[in-house]
Parts: C-alpha cells; structure tokens; sequence
C-alpha cells in the first residue's frame, strides 16, 4: 500500500498527467474525479468505469478513507459534530453548522496542533501529523454525504495550523474549487491562523480570493506571547504588516479574530490599543466569547465586558460582530470532541507516544 499513489490528494491535472504516463486514457479522469467527489470508498463503485481499467487503477492508487467514528448533531440547532478516524488511527474533528445563507463546515487540517496557544483545545502533546489533501476534502464530501445537507461555505478553523501544512492546504484548495469537484468558489472559503508570517506572504503572492482569519487575540507583544508562543517568532507588528501586505495585494479584507478572556485581553486598554494597532486598516474584527476548556483558568468574558469592548471598536467606526455559538449542547468548539476522546483512550490515540 505504500507505494500506491492517494488518488484524492492529486489534483485534476496532477491526475491527468499520473494517467497519460500510465498510457491510461487521460479523459477519465473527469469519471474519476467526480466519483470521488461523491465519496466512493473503491474503484468497483466507479460503475462507468470497466472492471479492467478499474483493477488497473488499483494497482496504482488507493482511495483515501475518513470513517466516523462518532457524531453528535445539536437539537438547539442542527450543528452536526464529526470525529473522523484516520488510516493511521489518528482522528480529526469537523463541525457542520446550518445558517440562514447555508450550509458551512469548519475542518481540520491537522492531526493535533503544535502551535500551543493556551486558550485552545486542539493542543496536545504526542503525534502530529499533517493532513494530506484528500483527508482535509474528504472531511467536506463526507460530511455532505451523511448530512444529506449541501454545504456551500467552509472555513479552515478546526484543528491544526493551516500554513503549517501549507502544500497540502493549497492543494486542498485547488481540489474543492474545481468545477468538476465540489467548485466552491474562494470567496466562499475562510482560512484562519495564528501568524506564520512567511506563509502569510506566500499566499499574498497567490492572489486567491479567500477570506484570510487571523487569530489576534491581544494587541501588544508582551500579552500575546503569554497566549500564543507563536508571537515570539513573529510579533504583532510584523503580522500586521504581512496582513497589510496581504490587503494591498489582493484586496480582501482580512478578518481578525479575538477570543475574548475574562480579565485577560478585554479591558478599556486593550481595547483601546487594538484600535491603534488597526487604525486606518481596512479590516474586519470578530470578537469570540471564549469556550471554556476544562480544566483551564481562563474564563469567558462577562458580557457587559464584551459589549463595552464592542462599542469601543465601533465608535472608532471598525466593522464589528459577535461570533453566534452553536452546539453548545454538544462537545461544541473545536478540538474538545476530539480531546475527550483522547483523554478517555477511545480513539487510538490512547497509544500516543509522550514525550
Ligand atoms: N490554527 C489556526 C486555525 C485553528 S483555531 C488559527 O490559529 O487560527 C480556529 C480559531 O479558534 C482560532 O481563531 C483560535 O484562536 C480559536 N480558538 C481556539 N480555542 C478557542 C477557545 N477556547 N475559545 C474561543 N476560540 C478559540
């Protein structure tokens, strides 16, 4: 199985190519591709395909699976909450949320995250891996397969760190904007991180109209580094000249998100040097009411607080909301679903190898 080749990792041309090289006729990779935008779990369902070209392909390639190994939907709202199980029996979490305008699934593109930002569920320590391409879009195919429900809008917030796998993510992207996969357009994407600022300005260069997120959380260096290990490679200042960078090049709004922690990072100062920090930058901030993690001592903001933080931003004319929560009757923010599975050994991540 190791030199077989992850089909749905490998882009339509990618695909295209693997099949002229093979001497295989290169038009089927269209039958291919949108067999496996519906999910086939093997080359026998690709029905339209004859059995021997089929048991070509599988001597090839192999069709990457996502199995579910559990799920919990909200009654409050609909939320569905999916923990896949990897080949490797690693497990990921994606969450399929129902709004007015649609159907939008936050996913992973990690197996665990090493990132450390101490407000976040999604760290653990142990094994982490990468996403190949496949496993990051089988999460939106297999989620639209089991829901029944056409998702039209998705964000990469679940767990992992995004440009961290940076490859794999465009190649993420590539796949689930063709036309002849699921063709969700950019516009329709969001893609959240904490500051790879290097990465940042790759993705400028690529000019995709993606909505880029970026986890702020503090307006100083001294508080943020407390949260976010990341800031000490890449200080606010630096960030925010990648993400103005990242505007001027491709003229998306970037969206910065602030967990708000009681005590923390939402007082009047705070408030006040974020709208510094930001002044005269065309942006949008996302204020989110923290989820509790249990165990940890940071706790949400009162709302009082949220809202005198809000009007403070607004009233020097910033764009601001307040992230709805869903499924706060299910594990609802991202990585807890996962986390609790770890912790009570029902996954195999019980054998994660400490260190
Ligand atoms: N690594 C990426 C994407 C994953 S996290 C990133 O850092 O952006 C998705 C979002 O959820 C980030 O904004 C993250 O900071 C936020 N988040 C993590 N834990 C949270 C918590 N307990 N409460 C509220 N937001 C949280």
């Amino acid at each position: 199985m190791n030199d077989l080749i992850p089909i749905n990792s490998l882009r339509f041309e990618e695909l295209e190519r693997k099949l002229t090289e093979l001497g295989l006729p290169r038009y089927r990779a269209g039958q291919i591709f949108r067999w496996l935008t519906l999910g086939v779990t093997s080359f026998d369902e690709m029905t339209d395909i004859g059995k021997d070209l089929r048991a070509k392909l599988a001597e090839v390639f192999y069709i990457e699976k996502l199995e579910i190994i559990t799920k919990q939907e909200s009654r409050q709202d609909g939320t569905i909450k999916y923990l896949f199980g990897l080949r490797d029996g690693n497990s990921i979490e994606s969450v399929l949320m129902q709004y007015k305008h649609g159907n939008s699934i936050c996913i992973s593109t990690q197996a665990g995250c090493k990132m450390g930002c101490v407000f976040c569920a999604s760290f653990e320590k142990g094994r982490t891996r990468n996403l190949t391409a496949g496993e990051i879009l089988l999460q939106v195919i297999n989620a639209q397969k089991d829901s029944g429900r056409k998702i039209s809008n998705i964000v990469l917030m679940g767990t992992g760190e995004p440009l961290d796998n940076y490859d794999n993510v465009m190649a993420f992207l590539d796949l689930v904007s063709h036309e002849k996969g699921l063709n969700i357009g950019m516009r329709h994407i969001s893609l959240s991180t904490c500051g790879l600022v290097p990465r940042i300005y790759d993705l400028a260069e690529q000019k995709r109209q993606l909505t880029l997120s970026i986890s702020l959380h503090a307006p100083n260096d001294e508080l943020r580094s407390t949260l976010m290990p990341v800031n000490r490679r890449y200080d606010v200042h630096t960030l925010i000249k990648a993400c103005r960078d990242y505007f001027d090049k491709t003229g998306r709004r970037i969206s910065f998100e602030y967990a708000m922690i009681a005590g923390v990072n939402d007082t009047r100062e705070c408030a006040l040097q974020l709208c510094e920090l930001l002044r005269g930058f065309h942006c949008h901030i996302n204020l989110i009411p923290l989820n509790h993690v249990e165990g940890s001592p940071l706790k949400p903001s009162k709302k009082e607080d949220l809202q005198a933080f809000q009007s403070l931003l607004e009233s020097r004319h910033f764009t601001v909301t307040v992230r709805r929560h869903l499924g706060s009757d299910i594990d609802a923010s991202c990585g807890q679903l996962r986390r609790r599975m770890v912790r009570e050994g029902l996954t195999d991540h019980a054998n994660l190898d400490h260190n």
